[in-house]
């Protein structure tokens, strides 16, 4: 049987990388993009660019209603980018967004007969994003089973990586340099190694820099 997956993808390092990864595990891949009107559209031009280059069918859907509920520092200018104090969530957290992704992106891989989603979600950097727990995630795969009577098989190939190991990943697929170069994860919207100075940007490159460390070592 044809195994088909749709992945959540932004266009940054960690759902390229999933990108990648379902493209070896699956015969057929479709990419979803959310529009929450983020600051930089650029993230959009470069998820879709991603897509073309590699051949894949991309969505993008309207969650402009995202930032009309809940205000955040992805997508407004007057709101600082901010790390998390003791017990804080940063302000770019959005509240249930990784929710109504998942869900957006279930309700599209039934109405496309797929039956994997991907999304790159990850515990182990864990900024207190409760939606993007394994617990979480395995509670709404039931929930959108039982919703669309189906049988969805949710995947987080990330969910136990940290930084360092997502460019391993990206290595062993062999797209570390296309990951590198190609992709957008800098909240000031440059593409690549990014502007090195933002919140985003510093995790990026920390990771990167243990993962060269590592491979040298060995
Ligand atoms: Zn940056």
């Amino acid at each position: 049987m044809n195994k088909k997956a749709v992945v959540v993808f932004s266009g940054g390092q960690d759902s390229t990388t999933c990108l990648f990864w379902a493209m070896k595990q699956f015969d057929e891949v479709l990419a979803v993009t959310f529009d929450y009107g983020q600051r930089h559209r650029l993230e959009l031009d470069c998820a879709s660019a991603i897509c073309k280059e590699q051949g894949i069918e991309h969505h993008i859907l309207d969650m402009s209603l995202l930032n009309q509920l809940a205000p955040n520092a992805l997508t407004r200018d007057d709101i600082e980018i901010t790390d998390g104090e003791e017990g804080q969530l940063p302000s770019t957290f959005v509240e249930g967004r990784n929710m109504l992704f998942l869900t957006f992106a279930g309700v599209l891989a039934k109405v496309k007969g797929a039956k994997h989603i991907v999304t790159g979600v990850c515990e182990t950097d864990f900024s207190g994003y409760p939606d993007c727990r394994d617990v979480f995630v395995k509670s709404l795969n039931v929930t959108l089973n039982l919703s669309m009577d189906y049988e969805f098989v949710v995947h987080t190939p990330l969910m136990w990586l940290d930084k360092a190991q997502t460019w391993e990943l990206a290595d062993q697929l062999g797209k570390f340099d296309y990951v590198r170069e190609k992709t957008l994860t800098c909240y000031n919207g440059i593409i690549g190694d990014g502007c090195g100075a933002c919140p985003a940007c510093e995790l990026r490159s920390r990771g990167l820099e243990n993962y060269l460390a590592s491979k040298g070592e060995n």
